[in-house]
């Protein structure tokens, strides 16, 4: 492609052109950064630029994938396929294999995914015998030792940080220091890294050997970086190292989405480059290309609340397009309903096809209503996140065998194996193994095949268990070299007893598991098939990466051509559609409940919020509901300060409910929407059918209301009577507690058991 400049404006063509030197990019979304980016790398190759000296870091890896893809249709694929470009954590795995006798780990070293790391948490818990109290809990341990990595801090270092230690002893969880400690050599005897310890290794790797580092920045002559905002210290050291010596480095990003600061993103490392690289060049770019003026104007009134932002223009030349549309649901059931019939509505009156359409959550637990709804009405979708494919218990205890296979010293996977499918080595020989362990500073593995283990007190039949299990890993091992990644699958599958097993009970549910696991074996046949080509190894250790690394955004089935997507916000980052609908759009939900306590917190919610609307391109719709059950309890629900901070000309609220978002005095951010304007009139559910007030309660949570029509009059329902309800199907009535308008009702439902319903939503048909 000749004219690949032409699809460019002046703004953007400058970004591209300046390929030499430091350059920041600091824009509003939609406007073109990845853009840049993308065409930066095939304008550098176009100049003669070696494929292999450009480093290209994304967020996702389905991101790089359509970067590549991109400039390859500019350069040809097989140039762009050389590109190293990837998320930090996979192109640092990748170094980390190359350089692992530096870095003190085997080149086959496991990668721990979080559940790896909190049974890991838990087991250290455990032997210290902290487990039982209460304030080390397992995520809050986690997130504590993810914070000190990603700040660089290792556990020598953490014990003697006084802030750190402060903070620890406040939270009650004063130990902290030696968890971390413990923790990390649990990893190293393991051969393990979990996600943090990939940046963190990197850091020391290129700390303490200098030669290691200087090959890497000779090798990256170019270095660029997407989504920067949310890159955390050690990423950010990481770059800073690496572009040290050609400092050929650009980097693009929008502080008003930056989002994962809950995971150590620093908006600092804005400034930070500003100061790392003096006479660095800015770019801006102002123009947004995805949306319509409606939506632009609408995400650039809500972020204009925050205060902490650098400020810039962020226009649309598009049409004015629609406004906002915002819907209310009596409850979360209907919410589902709601929205999915305005996507079949919305498809058929403007031509667009379900790939056209997504709906964005702010919490994983939430897509479950959308997708009954949407598998009711028989419309294809595909999730992202939540628990994805590898994430699924028989597929896990598929690659916890592979894991081991490859690297036995990986601990966490053994646990996991050691009596799955059941060969007698219960909790009980388990804790001793542990113990053993620990006591001599070894892995499992280098235990149970030990010779010197019979001295440990087993009686000869656990002896005689521990032997086959050891001999049956020791076969896999030796088969490795010789075999395909997919024959040695297949193997191990079947000599472990896994099919067998699944096979034997005939339940609905192990057909289901095996459907899964013959997935997995076509991935790994795909996997293997493509690099045996290439003439490479079987690549079992990539592929097991590769699953490791995959983010929220890459849980990404190949059949994906056109089906509604649904995903958390935090996984739509950088992406768009044609139709977005935001759902949830309530108080303690977004904003969450633990955020909207503080001011910081706040902002944050407040970028999602600016990210969620800014995916779309030419509808958006905000949907909130009355009422949702939460951990099985049925919660009142009042819609999003959000919803009031929106600038009103922006949005279509339904005719007959003008108000909604009562704002409380003293909530923060909530001085400045006060001064908008709002009928905060309430108003009774016969005449109006949305209501988006409500009445507040002693709780101060509204009082949902309902539309009387909808259902079976309350007092018809009675002990005995049989009813039919939306989602459970068919039902008995077994008893009633509580007086009108809370009765709550008892049904045992054939196909769903017992539900406890409040009438007044449930919407009951007597049959
Ligand atoms: P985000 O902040 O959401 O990551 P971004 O700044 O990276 O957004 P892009 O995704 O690069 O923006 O661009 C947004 C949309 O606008 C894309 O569909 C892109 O193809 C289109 N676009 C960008 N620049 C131009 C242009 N000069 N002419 C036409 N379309 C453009
Ligand atoms: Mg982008």
């Amino acid at each position: 492609m000749e004219n690949y400049l032409e699809q460019l404006n002046e703004a953007q063509k400058e970004a591209v052109l300046n390929t030499d030197g430091p350059s920041l990019v600091i824009a509003g979304a939609g406007s073109g950064k990845t853009r840049v980016l993308t065409y930066r790398i095939a304008h550098l190759l176009r100049q003669g630029v070696a494929p292999w000296s450009i480093l290209a870091l994304t967020f996702t890896n389905k991101a790089a994938r359509e970067m590549k893809e991109r400039i390859g249709q500019i350069v040809g694929q097989e140039v762009a396929s050389k590109l190293w470009m990837g998320t930090f954590h996979s192109v640092f795995a990748k170094i980390l294999r190359v350089e692992a006798e530096h870095a003190g780990f085997p080149s086959s070293f496991t990668i721990y995914d979080t559940t790896d790391s909190k049974s890991l948490v838990n087991s250290i818990l455990k032997n210290m015998k902290l487990n039982k109290e209460k304030a080390y809990k397992t995520g809050t341990v986690l997130g504590r030792i993810s914070a000190a990595k990603n700040d660089l801090i290792i556990p020598p270092v953490y014990a003697r940080d006084a802030q750190r230690t402060t903070a620890d002893a406040a939270s009650r969880i004063p130990r902290m220091p030696e968890i971390y400690q413990k923790y990390m050599s649990e990893c190293k005897k393991a051969g393990a890294m979990d996600f943090d310890d990939l940046l963190l290794n990197t850091n020391l790797l290129f700390r303490d050997h200098p030669d290691v580092l200087a090959k890497y920045q000779e090798r990256f002559k170019y270095i660029l970086v997407d989504e920067y905002q949310d890159t955390n210290f050690s990423q950010y050291l990481i770059t800073r190292k690496l572009a040290e010596k050609y400092k050929n480095i650009c980097v693009v990003g929008d502080d008003a989405q930056s989002i994962y600061s809950f995971r150590g993103a620093k908006i600092e490392n804005i400034l930070n480059f500003r100061n790392d690289y003096q006479g660095y060049k800015l770019f801006k770019l102002e123009q947004n290309y995805r949306s319509t003026r409606t939506i632009v104007n609408a995400a650039n009134s809500i972020i204009a609340r925050n205060d902490k932002q650098i400020q810039k223009t962020v226009f649309s030349q598009k049409d004015e397009g629609q406004k906002i549309n915002m819907i209310q649901a009596h409850s979360d059931v209907d919410e589902g309903f709601i929205v999915i019939n305005d996507i079949n509505e919305t498809r058929l009156r403007h031509q667009c096809q379900y790939k056209d359409f997504a709906i964005l959550y702010r919490t994983n637990a939430q897509s479950r209503i959308f997708e009954e709804a949407l598998r009711k009405k028989n419309i294809p979708y595909k999730i992202y996140g939540g628990l994805s494919f590898y994430q699924r218990k028989e597929i896990k205890d598929l690659l916890a065998y592979l894991r081991v296979t490859i690297n036995p010293k990986d601990s966490e996977a053994l646990k996991r194996i050691i009596n799955y499918p059941a060969r007698g080595i219960g909790k009980t020989t388990m804790e001793k193994l542990e113990a053993i362990a620990s006591q001599h500073d070894v892995s499992l593995w280098e235990v149970i095949t030990n010779p010197g283990l019979p001295n440990a007190g087993f009686n000869s039949g656990i002896l005689k268990k521990l032997s086959s299990f050891s001999t049956l890993i020791g076969g896999f091992i030796s088969q490795v070299p010789n075999m395909s990644a997919f024959d040695i699958t297949n193997e191990i599958a079947t000599q472990s007893g896994i099919l067998k097993e699944l096979h034997t009970d005939k339940s609905h549910e192990s057909q289901t598991r095996l459907e899964n696991l013959e997935e997995l074996f076509n991935a790994i046949r795909e996997f293997s098939d493509e690099r045996q080509e290439g003439g490479e190894d079987n690549g079992l250790v990539d592929f097991l990466e590769e699953v490791s690394l995959l983010t929220d955004q890459d849980n990404d089935s190949s059949d994906d051509i056109n089906k509604v997507t649904l995903m958390t916000i935090h996984a739509a980052k950088g992406l768009e559609f044609k139709n977005v609908y935001i759902v949830g759009v309530e108080e303690g939900l977004f904003p969450s409940g633990m955020a909207s306590t503080t001011e910081p917190g706040l902002e944050e919610e407040r970028r999602l919020f600016y990210v969620a609307l800014t995916r779309a391109e030419e509808r958006a719709t905000l949907t909130c509901s009355r009422s949702r059950y939460k951990f099985g309890e049925l919660t009142f629900a009042r819609p999003s300060r959000f919803l009031g901070e929106i600038d009103q000309q922006y949005l279509n609220i339904p005719e007959e409910s003008q108000s909604f978002a009562k704002p409380k005095p003293g909530m923060p951010g909530m001085g400045k929407t006060t001064r908008r304007k709002f009928n905060l009139e309430d108003e009774t559910p016969e005449k109006k059918k949305v209501n988006f007030s409500g009445k507040v309660l002693q709780n101060n949570r509204p009082e949902p209301k309902f539309n009387s029509r909808d259902l079976a009059a309350p007092n018809q329902i009675q002990p005995g009577v049989m009813v039919e309800h939306e989602r459970f199907g068919h039902g008995k009535v077994l008893h009633l507690e509580g007086n009108a308008p809370n009765i709550k009702a008892t049904v045992f439902f054939k196909n769903a058991g017992q539900k406890q319903l409040l009438l007044k939503f449930a919407k009951l048909k007597i049959i």
